[in-house]
């Protein structure tokens, strides 16, 4: 019998259960680790986003990276869920906005400007502790709301609507973006659009990937652009992986794009790096 102690909580493994549970709770027991050792198996990448009117890079994605000195790199699919059901998401959260707004600060003193979004899960917006968190964080790091934006995913506002949406108008009324991330898979939450306090809404990426050749995808994301436009949200699609998806992305008015097209996501100083050969290219066309 195994038996692994997570958040005060005790979760135990019996003879006869599956080997996908021993294995969850594996996971669960390294994260905890790792995050409390914290020693450069979890790493922030983060990912350039375009803005289709301008051509300019103004914007990133912060996206955790986790690799494990045994079992290689373990993609977030795979353990922010798991974290999520378990509690353990709270300090994983904690962890990505530290590193995240230090890495911001660098980036500023660096001159360079950029708007970063963080992914948010639905037990981060069912108390104040977020809230706190990054209000210290910006303080510290003499960094304003809005070089911040957080992603949230249609899932995460059913647990505690009331809680979440409060917390999202506190954020909002501050001045940092709030971006609703998968837009159009999961949970329906089309009455949520107008009811939430968002800038931006993000397409998901099934729509995105073979925008190309897919009329029904072509269909859905049209429409999904005028609708946000017309309740005055900016629109971002993720997973643009070829040039004709983005040039049709920008015919159709869609205000920003993310994804392998422009760049894979990258540790900070790759980013920095990437920022400059960008740039350079830009002003060689
Ligand atoms: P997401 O927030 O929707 O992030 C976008 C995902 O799409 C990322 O996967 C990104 O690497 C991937 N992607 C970007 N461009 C392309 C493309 O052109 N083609 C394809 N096929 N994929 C592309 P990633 O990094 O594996 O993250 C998966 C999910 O894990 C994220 O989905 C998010 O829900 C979660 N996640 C990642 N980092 C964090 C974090 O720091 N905190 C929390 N709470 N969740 C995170
Ligand atoms: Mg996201
Ligand atoms: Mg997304
Ligand atoms: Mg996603």
């Amino acid at each position: 019998e195994h038996a692994i102690a997570i958040n005060e909580r005790l979760y135990v493994y019996q003879e006869g259960q599956d080997k996908v549970h021993l294995r969850k709770l594996k996971i669960l027991r390294s994260l905890k680790e790792a995050l409390q050792k914290d020693d450069g198996q979890l790493q922030m990448y983060y990912q350039p986003k375009m803005n289709l009117r301008t051509g300019e890079v103004e914007k990133s994605e912060a996206l955790i990276r986790w690799f494990h000195p045994d079992d290689g790199f373990i993609p977030p699919d795979l353990f922010i869920e798991l974290a999520e059901q378990t509690g353990l998401i709270g300090l994983v959260t904690a962890w990505v906005i530290s590193r995240v707004l230090d890495d911001q600060a660098r980036l500023k003193r660096d001159g360079i400007a950029m708007q970063v979004s963080i992914n948010i899960s639905a037990q981060d917006l069912s108390d104040d502790g977020l809230k706190f968190l990054i209000e210290q964080k910006l303080q510290q790091n003499n960094l304003e709301a809005h070089d911040v934006c957080l992603e949230i995913t249609e899932r995460d506002m059913m647990t505690d609507v009331d809680k979440s949406l409060a917390l999202l108008n506190y954020f909002r009324e501050r001045g940092f973006q709030i971006s609703m991330d998968d837009y159009g898979i999961g949970y329906s939450a089309l009455s949520k659009l107008a009811q939430m306090p968002l800038n931006e809404l993000k397409i998901d990426k099934c729509f995105i990937l073979k925008l190309a050749t897919q009329k029904d995808d072509q269909i859905i994301v049209r429409n999904t652009i005028t609708m946000a436009h017309e309740l005055g949200l900016s629109v971002i699609a993720e997973g643009v992986e070829d040039l004709e998806s983005k040039d049709w992305l920008r015919e159709a008015g869609c205000d920003y794009i993310q994804g392998y097209y422009l760049a894979r996501p990258m540790a900070c100083d790759a980013l920095v790096k990437w920022l400059d050969e960008f740039k350079t290219a830009e002003k060689a066309e």
